[in-house]
Parts: C-alpha cells; sequence; structure tokens
C-alpha cells in the first residue's frame, strides 16, 4: 500500500520531496494513465505519491517586467480565464484535451511528463520558457530545452518541485498554431506545428518555428528561423522550397501507432507551407 502526502504549504512539500522518494502528483491526468488499474480498482502507484496540484502557492498567474510567470499547479482552465492570457493562446489551450482535462491537467505537468507530442511544448520552447525548480536547499532556472532531455526525460532531480513556468511577454504580428490528432477533444497529436513571427513594414523582424511529435523532444528549427528572419515577406515565396528542406532535414518522427514517419515529415511542411503562403504573404 503507497502512502499519500497532502502538503499544507510548498516548504512542507519540499521537506517530503528531499526525505522521501515519491511520485509528484499535479492534476495526474498524466499520472493516472500512466499507472491506471482495472475498473474500480485504485492506480497502481509504485511509490508514494505527493499531491502538489492544490497549493496556493503554486496557483499564481503574475505578470512582472516583461515576463508572464505561472505557478506550477495553474491549470489549463484558469489560463482560459486570466485576462493577462493572449487570446492566441487560448485557443491553443482550448484544444487540449476536453474541459475536464483543462479542469485539472497544468503546464507543468505537460513538460515534466516531457512527451514529444505534448502540446503545450511547442509553446513553452518557441516563447524561451524557463522553469523555476526548487528544493528544500536550493533554487535553480532551466530553459525548457535544457529542462527536457529525452521522451519522459527531464533534468529534475529527486529532491525537487518545479514551481515556476516563466515565459517572455512579447507581442508578435502573426501566430499559427495547428494539431494533426485522429479527432478534435482528447486527442494526443500525430503532428503539431506552432508558429510566431513579427513582422514589421513588410519585414520579418523575428519568426520561431517549433513542431511536436516529430523526434525525442520538440525540435525548434533555428536554421529555417534563420533563413527567413530579415527578409522581405513577398520575397519569402523565393525560399519557401528551402525552408521547407530544412525542416524535412531537421525533424526525425517515427512509425508509431498513431502515425507514419512520412505522414508526420509531409504534413509538418505541409503546415509550415500553409502558414507562410496563406496567413503571411497573401
Ligand atoms: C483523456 C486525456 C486527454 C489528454 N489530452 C491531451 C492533449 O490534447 N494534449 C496534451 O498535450 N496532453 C493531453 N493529455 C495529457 C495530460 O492531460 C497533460 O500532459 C497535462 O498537461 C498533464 O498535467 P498534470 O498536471 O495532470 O500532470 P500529472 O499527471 O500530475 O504529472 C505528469 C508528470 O509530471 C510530473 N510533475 C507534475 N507537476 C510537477 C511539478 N510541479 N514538479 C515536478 N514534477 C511534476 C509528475 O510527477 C508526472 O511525472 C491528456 C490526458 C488525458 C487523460
Amino acid at each position: 500500500m503507497v502512502k499519500a502526502y497532502r502538503p499544507t504549504s510548498l516548504s512542507e512539500a519540499l521537506l517530503i520531496r528531499k526525505y522521501h522518494d515519491v511520485i509528484i502528483f499535479n492534476g495526474g491526468t498524466d499520472l493516472m494513465v500512466k499507472y491506471r488499474n482495472w475498473t474500480s480498482v485504485a492506480p497502481n502507484f509504485p511509490k508514494d505519491v505527493l499531491y502538489i496540484g492544490h497549493l496556493d502557492e503554486l496557483k499564481h498567474i503574475d505578470e512582472k517586467s516583461d515576463n508572464l510567470i505561472f505557478g506550477s499547479a495553474v491549470t489549463y482552465a484558469q489560463l482560459l480565464k486570466h485576462q493577462h492570457i493572449s487570446h492566441d493562446l487560448k485557443n491553443l489551450i482550448e484544444q487540449i484535451g476536453s474541459i475536464a482535462i483543462r479542469n485539472i491537467g497544468t503546464l507543468a505537468g505537460n513538460a515534466c511528463n516531457a512527451s514529444p507530442a505534448g502540446d503545450i511544448l511547442p509553446v513553452l520552447y518557441a516563447l524561451n520558457a524557463n522553469l523555476t525548480l526548487k528544493s528544500a536547499d536550493h533554487s535553480r532556472v532551466v530553459a525548457i530545452h535544457d529542462f527536457i532531455e529525452g521522451p519522459g526525460k527531464t533534468n529534475l532531480r529527486s529532491d525537487e518541485i518545479v514551481t515556476e513556468i516563466t515565459l517572455k511577454n512579447q507581442t508578435f504580428s502573426h501566430t499559427f498554431y495547428r494539431k494533426v490528432g485522429t479527432r478534435k477533444a482528447n486527442a494526443i497529436s500525430k503532428v503539431s506545428v506552432f508558429i510566431v513571427a513579427d513582422v514589421r513594414d513588410g519585414r520579418m523582424e523575428d519568426i520561431r518555428i517549433t513542431i511536436g511529435a516529430c523526434g525525442p523532444k520538440v525540435v525548434r528549427v533555428y536554421e529555417a528561423e534563420q533563413l527567413l528572419k530579415g527578409k522581405i515577406v513577398v520575397e519569402i515565396q523565393n525560399i519557401i522550397s528551402e525552408v521547407l528542406n530544412i525542416v524535412a532535414n531537421k525533424i526525425t518522427p517515427i512509425d508509431d501507432v498513431r502515425s507514419t514517419q512520412e505522414y508526420r515529415t509531409k504534413v509538418a511542411c505541409n503546415l509550415i507551407e500553409t502558414f507562410l503562403v496563406k496567413e503571411l504573404i497573401l
């Protein structure tokens, strides 16, 4: 029988984490699937469980200087109601899970689960998110691309808890997100593409391109971004095939139960072409 810890403060949670080998349980929407058991039987957790999803100290959403800061127990539903969250980000969040999942699922859980198909991860990569990791003895800040080391693998230490996620609160002239799944709700992405771009006076000042479910980690296509940056938008038509070539060479999708390598490559390239031609140049 496993023990369940329900601390009343973050400092208590950090002490439990320091002295006990526990699974951190936030919304539990990934964990309850991972350790599912027969119907009506309690989940099969291999070790003790530490609940953190109820802790008020992890539920804040703040706007400080140029940053948006989310406590790690902030749910998708909380983000959907919040004034500081852009309309584009809310549209994206509405494509994650279902209402029930969004009511308890968290960004931090998505990041710590480190699935290459995690739908919030392309956003975190594109917006250069930093995670604050705390233990009873120290605190450190790690960039998302260093935090996630591979599928299901992060560099979280055994005494740490992710307490905050920080994003630069930048505005972009264009935001594009497409998630391709088997159906509209409760579907794991076969491919996802997230792009933010900033076009001023007809010139591409900034662009970030991230692709989910097409490699062991979310792929940020820096080489394609470099090629596009500084270009006059109407001239981008001439380099689209070069951009798509870079993308096709950069991603490393696999064949699995959800899709094939060929399909994923084709769809990722088609979506980026759709953005460049239909949303940018037209
Ligand atoms: C029906 C269904 C539909 C879903 N649909 C989608 C979807 O469309 N898109 C998508 O991306 N995902 C989807 N998911 C997966 C899941 O809902 C998300 O990944 C969600 O964001 C996980 O958050 P959580 O708080 O529930 O994580 P949890 O299950 O609580 O935790 C996930 C992992 O992160 C660790 N963890 C959580 N918080 C912390 C922390 N603060 N510090 C350290 N470690 C931590 C946990 O120990 C665990 O290993 C779906 C799941 C279900 C069951």
